[in-house]
């Protein structure tokens, strides 16, 4: 069940919807999103005065293509299962893989990142389109600035731009530094955009890293979340509390539609 809650501006906003409204959730994505009726005791988007956004920044892995990297294999091989399993005991919100190599010495990294470039190859193998991007995309068109930042490698972004036919501007890899939780390429995007931070909204399916960038930099932010695994208690937990949360990308086009003025 898709759920999503609006923590700024100040306002708390909680909405469920029914099971049967699922089958309709794209026609109510796309223009009818507004008939949906909060909980009570809750503030309407139509009485709070519409934020301006310019300007949406979306994660790829797992956000605008389907995940297909299969992480926790990724770090086994990377870590060992010893050091696997103490890494991720004291990371409960997930494993930073690049940031916790960084340290490694030299020899060691290279082998490291080549495990990891191994697991990305094979992804782009397997590179399939995330359901409702092309349609969010051309929706986007008109109306929004759209970027890319992801913690990919410059030969993922370009082979996703050819392949689906979708450009997106800037499109940060993981060649820029410092690479996503740190703000720094949200904040080069709005600069390159000549925007303000909260003109903006990040969408990722990481709280770690798309969460945490974009609550750094200043953002908006939405958490794509197919799966549930982010209940509120976690989000609470890492300290990371997301504006939006959905559980697809057709959803977000309600969520641009009822809170948001969308300048170009
Ligand atoms: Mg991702």
């Amino acid at each position: 069940m898709p759920l999503l809650w609006l923590q700024r501006p100040v306002v708390f906003l909680w909405r469920c919807r029914p099971p049967m409204a699922m089958a309709m959730a794209m026609a109510m994505d796309m223009g009818m999103a507004h008939l949906t009726t909060p909980t009570s005791g809750t503030a309407t988007s139509a009485r709070r005065p519409k934020a301006r956004l310019r300007g949406v920044v979306f994660d790829m892995d797992g956000t605008l293509t389907v995940p297909v990297i299969d992480f926790p294999a990724m770090y086994r091989a990377v870590l060992g299962e010893e050091e696997y399993v103490a890494v991720k005991s004291r990371n409960p919100s997930g494993i930073d893989i690049l940031h916790h190599i960084e340290t490694w010495d030299p020899d060691k990294q290279i082998r490291a990142y080549e495990t990891i470039a191994e697991f990305e190859r094979q992804g782009l193998d397997r590179l399939q389109i995330m359901s409702g991007a092309k349609e969010l995309c051309d929706f986007l068109d008109s109306k929004q600035m759209r970027g890319l930042i992801t913690r990919n490698v410059k030969e993922a972004v370009d082979l996703f731009h050819l392949r689906f036919g979708m450009t997106f501007s800037p499109a940060l890899s993981r060649e820029f530094r410092p690479y996503k939780p740190n703000p720094e390429p949200l904040l080069h995007i709005c600069s390159t955009w000549d925007v303000e931070p909260n003109e903006v909204i990040m969408v990722g399916d990481s709280l770690k890293d798309d969460v945490a960038c974009g609550k750094r930099a200043g953002a908006f932010t939405c958490l794509l979340d197919e799966t549930g695994r982010y209940d509120s208690s976690c989000c609470d937990a890492a300290g990371l509390v997301p504006d939006f949360k959905v559980s697809s990308l057709a959803e977000v086009f309600s969520i641009l539609e009822e809170n948001f003025e969308l300048k170009p």
